[in-house]
């Protein structure tokens, strides 16, 4: 059993379980996932017999730093982690004027086959646990020496395809003992599993929600996200509108803009007959160009043309900032290049 891989109720079960008192959890809770402590050593207020204990009792779910690029551009930072079987995943550290953030991966791989995404060229290798989740956070927060306001979840893997370790990551990450990181900076990017999407409603998970639309015309939508095609796109948009009458939660649209395909006048006309009444934001993305698709970017006047139409139309849409451009590999790129 994992140690940092159990909520702090969790925890608590199986400490007294193994004979410690239950006083001792919240004192293990706090050195795990506040000071980031990982030998059980160095928790110095614990006695010999308890660190025995523990040694004989849990194992850490360990992850370290394969590789890290640091762009010379600004302070964006990528790193490649090795996890305990060898499988590589990628986060990136990301300094704004609001904080720094970091996006993490929930999947080794991803089995959602949108094709401009390196993540999902071998398919998903595993789900990750919330242990290798926060690993990922933590492992971060220590390189950088800062301390971490905001999470995205948005790097390789599709997070609601691993709802029980994302909730549970979601449970540890906001502990008041832990990192106690607001849900209102925690953002989960998905491509739309909408039972999941009424699921989080139901338990009230309350991150910010990013749906991966990239169209609003479902052909076109089911061309770039083969995933997608068991999801209408007016299911979709009342599954999120849900969200948002649950949580209070403004949704995201994360719309990547592809030359000659998604950016015409009939895409502007499609996109805004769909959001019109959602309460709601679209966020547009340059293509990232990676080898295994044929497409790229507008130029940036058309992407700038696109936005002013929407918002002409009444949809609130901004362009995302580019970070660590020099180091800008497409999403997954980087593991996929190691994994050849
Ligand atoms: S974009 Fe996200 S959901 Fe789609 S294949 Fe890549 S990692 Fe998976």
């Amino acid at each position: 059993m994992f140690i940092n891989d159990l909520t702090h109720q969790e925890l608590e079960k199986n400490i007294t379980q193994i004979g410690m008192p239950k006083y001792r959890a919240d004192q293990i809770f706090r050195w795990i996932h506040k000071s980031l402590e990982s030998d059980y050593v160095k928790m110095t207020n614990l006695s010999i017999k308890d660190i025995n204990c523990l040694k004989d009792s849990f194992q850490y779910d360990m992850i370290s730093i394969y590789k890290k690029y640091a762009s010379k551009v600004d302070e964006t930072k990528k790193y490649l982690f090795e996890l305990g079987d060898r499988n590589i995943i990628e986060s990136v550290f990301l300094r704004y004027d609001f904080g720094d953030s970091v996006c993490i991966s929930s999947q080794a791989g991803c089995n959602m086959g949108c094709v401009f995404c390196a993540s999902t060229i071998g398919g998903k290798a595993r789900n990750l646990r919330a242990s290798e989740m926060l690993e990922q956070v933590y492992m971060i927060q220590k390189d950088t020496k800062t301390r971490i306001d905001s999470i995205v979840v948005m790097g390789s893997g599709e997070p609601l395809d691993n709802y029980n370790n994302l909730k549970k990551f979601m449970n540890i990450i906001t502990d008041e003992n832990g990192l106690n990181i607001s849900k209102r900076k925690i953002t989960v990017s998905t491509c739309g599993i909408i039972d999941k999407i009424y699921t989080a409603a139901t338990d009230n998970l309350g991150f910010n929600l990013a749906i991966s639309l990239h169209a609003a015309i479902q052909e076109k939508r089911n061309k770039l996200i083969p995933a997608s095609k068991k999801y209408l796109l007016k299911d979709l948009i009342e599954a999120c509108d849900h969200y948002t009458l649950k949580s209070g939660r403004r949704v995201t649209y994360e719309y990547i803009m592809i030359d000659g395909f998604n950016d015409t006048d009939e895409d502007i006309k499609s996109l805004t007959a769909l959001l019109k009444n959602s309460n709601c934001h679209v966020n547009l993305i340059p293509l990232n160009p990676i080898s295994e698709f044929n497409g790229k970017a507008p130029s940036d006047i058309q992407i700038r043309s696109f936005q002013r139409n929407l918002m002409k139309n009444k949809i609130n849409t901004t362009v995302r900032r580019e970070l660590g451009r020099d180091i800008n590999a497409a999403c997954g790129q980087l593991r996929n290049n190691h994994i050849k």
